[in-house]
């Protein structure tokens, strides 16, 4: 054990584990397949970083984001660990060095995205690897019933008959059914011996409210107004990230608003303000928060619902990972109820729209029947969708089936230069520029800037060669685009855009079979998902955290005691103890000036623990607010959020 212990001091400087991260890492110490189930912020990459250290070679982490893997390849390099990523939109010379540097040059991590595991290179190589430790993370995305299914997660397993037989498998997810749980320990193809371990998802600071409000943005208002950290809102479109804030900035309260279209520089801008908490509210559509670690957010509000209990519990649950109280607030009204059930429509277009969109992106890229394959197209969805006149969410929607059905890959945009490497001899381009004289200056002008270009994928500056030619750097993008289409060079284009790309060459339209797996299974899936969503708004008598806790499978799970259902029933028994008389005499008492709790409770006639119950009760509801003296005053009413209900 001081093994462990010591490697978490040693890069990490935390003196203990939290709770069952040993036993995890235990487990995984004796070679043992391993599932973890932690919620949110319960420190999951610790559970396979210190073991892996511990074992020494190297940690194979699939996981499906590139920004989160990024992210903690930075954080171990950081430590001096060393780490690399491997990522779709990689040319095949940068996956060469990679894969050359995990079997010989030391490199302790390897986080790869689960579409490059299953690749021939990949795996014959991997045969060199002295591959201790197998991590998936995210592991739900194994699973058809899960919510966030990504395909080549099932071909993980696979890797189990190229690694020596003892190498353990560790999984991990902070979101998992019962349903999902089985289907990871079979996916996983998890040995007879292996362990789970799970964590309760109760979060006992969180106090889960659900408020049909006809005013949603004046309720957010109040609770910003009253509320010292930071919050998130997140609602359901772009549009309304924009519109919210600058109702807030009406209000004059900081904000700043957040979506994935906006490019990576300002996200990047965005997000660090609010971290250092330079701007108190982010309003955003679920783009926001992934992997981002920030304690003190002291309320997770919800204008609209969510499609998913799993996705509202992971959006929740970004508030009070310091574990002090902290609100998590679902606004709504009627018509958002009718509104998710469309969303969830519009996930599934009609299978010909969705062939039509098909059709209409390979003329949009110019991709014949056959050709494309290894192609990497940057794509910018919204251009296309205008262009073509359709939805862009339908796009949207339309193109993550395809891509459950291997049609197309979209891969997330790679934050990089663009790079080029020319891929003829100086023979064959010296031809080439002869027979296509149009060509000759930007192949000069390419020549001349980057010395190298045959022999490796060089960083080049499209506005640097654009300033140079005196033309726009569009036209430059153009021409490298050309050249690319004619093979004389490979471009891999500057990642801002995701690209798309033809894993099997473009199909005809009428070859395109979408699998009733991928299209109506999930439909069923998440319209169940939809229903446990609205039965959770809708039901106005059970404990919020206790139908979460249930939906997530623990059995017996206790009522929270701060929902807004707990609040009303707490109510409801205090006013059977006379509720309504021991408030009165609080309001009285405190017409005539503000108290200390300790006075305020001996001014009261009656039980104490009454009063005390009635206290918290007035407090919570917000009708009673401490100043910074520590001494409490009812709310005037005109300021009450709660007015109409007094
Ligand atoms: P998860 O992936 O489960 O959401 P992370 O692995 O990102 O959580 O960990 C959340 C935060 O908790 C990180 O900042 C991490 O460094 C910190 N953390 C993890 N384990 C410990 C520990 N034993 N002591 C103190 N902090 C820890």
């Amino acid at each position: 054990m001081t093994d462990i212990q010591q490697i978490l001091t040693k890069y990490w400087g935390y003196n203990r584990f939290r709770p069952l991260q040993e036993d995890i890492i235990q487990s995984i110490m004796d070679e043992k397949d391993t599932l973890a189930l932690l919620p949110t912020g319960g420190g999951k990459s610790i559970c396979f970083q210190v073991p892996a250290l511990a074992k020494g070679g190297l940690c194979l982490v699939i996981s499906p984001l590139i920004a989160l893997m990024k992210d903690q390849v930075s954080h171990l390099k950081s430590r001096g660990i060393k780490a690399e990523t491997m990522v779709s939109g990689m040319h095949p010379r940068e996956i060469d060095i990679t894969l050359d540097n995990c079997a010989y040059g030391g490199v302790q991590f390897l986080y790869v995205s689960p579409e490059r595991v299953t690749g021939r290179l990949f795996r014959e190589r991997l045969k060199k690897m002295p591959v201790t430790l197998v991590a998936v993370d995210e592991a739900h995305c194994i699973s058809q019933w899960g919510y966030d299914f990504r395909p080549p997660y099932l071909r993980i397993a696979e890797l189990r008959e190229l690694l020596p037989a003892d190498v353990p498998f560790v999984a991990l997810t902070a979101t998992a059914t019962p349903a999902v749980e089985t289907d990871i320990v079979q996916k996983l193809a998890f040995r007879k011996n292996f362990r789970t371990f799970r964590k309760s998802f109760e979060r006992k600071n969180l106090s889960y409210q659900v408020v049909k409000e006809e005013d949603p943005y004046g309720r957010i208002v109040q609770l910003a107004r009253k509320t010292d950290g930071s919050g998130i809102v997140y609602v359901r479109s772009r549009r309304r990230t924009k519109e919210v804030t600058a109702y807030l900035h009406r209000m004059e309260i900081s904000a700043d608003y957040y979506h994935a279209g906006l490019d990576p520089q300002s996200r990047d801008d965005k997000q660090q303000a609010w971290i250092r908490n330079r701007c108190q509210i982010m309003v955003a559509t679920n783009a926001f928060g992934m992997g981002i670690d920030k304690p003190n957010v002291r309320f997770v509000v919800h204008l609209g619902l969510p499609d998913s209990p799993e996705a509202y519990f992971q959006e929740a649950g970004r508030a009070g990972r310091d574990e002090k109280k902290a609100l998590a607030m679902l606004l709504y009204m009627p018509s958002d109820l009718s509104g998710l059930q469309n969303s969830v429509q519009q996930m599934f277009p009609e299978k010909e729209k969705i062939k039509r969109i098909y059709q209409a992106i390979c003329n949009h890229l110019q991709v014949a029947t056959g050709a494309g394959a290894n192609v990497l197209y940057p794509f910018d969805i919204s251009v296309f969708s205008k262009k073509y006149d359709l939805d862009i969410l339908e796009v949207f929607h339309a193109i993550k089936i395809l891509k459950l059905d291997n049609y197309v890959d979209l891969s997330e945009p790679v934050d990089a230069a663009s790079k080029v490497q020319i891929e003829m001899s100086h023979h064959q381009l010296y031809s080439y520029q002869i027979a296509h004289s149009q060509s000759d200056g930007i192949i000069k002008l390419l020549l001349r800037s980057y010395p190298g270009l045959y022999d490796n994928l060089i960083a080049i500056d499209e506005w640097k060669l654009a300033r140079r030619a005196g033309i726009p750097r569009s036209s430059i993008s153009n021409h490298l685009q050309k050249l690319a289409r004619h093979k004389v060079i490979t471009y891999l284009p500057q990642g801002s855009l995701p690209c798309i790309s033809f894993p099997m060459g473009r199909a005809d339209v009428s070859q395109i079979r979408i699998s009733k797996m991928n299209y109506l299974e999930r439909k069923e899936r998440a319209t169940d998902r939809m229903n446990a969503m609205l039965q959770y708004v809708k039901s106005d008598h059970k404990c919020r955290s206790q139908m979460l806790l249930r939906y997530f499978g623990e059995p017996d799970p206790p009522r929270c005691g701060t929902c807004d259902v707990c609040l009303e029933r707490n109510k409801s028994d205090l006013s059977n103890l006379k509720f309504g008389e021991v408030s009165e005499q609080i309001k009285n008492i405190l017409a005539e000036g503000t108290l200390d709790l300790t006075t305020l409770v001996h001014k009261v006639a009656g039980k104490t623990d009454h009063t005390i119950k009635v206290i918290r009760w007035l407090a919570e509801a917000g009708k009673l607010k401490c100043n910074t003296d520590g001494n409490y005053y009812w709310y005037k009413a005109k300021e009450d959020p709660d007015k109409k209900e007094n």
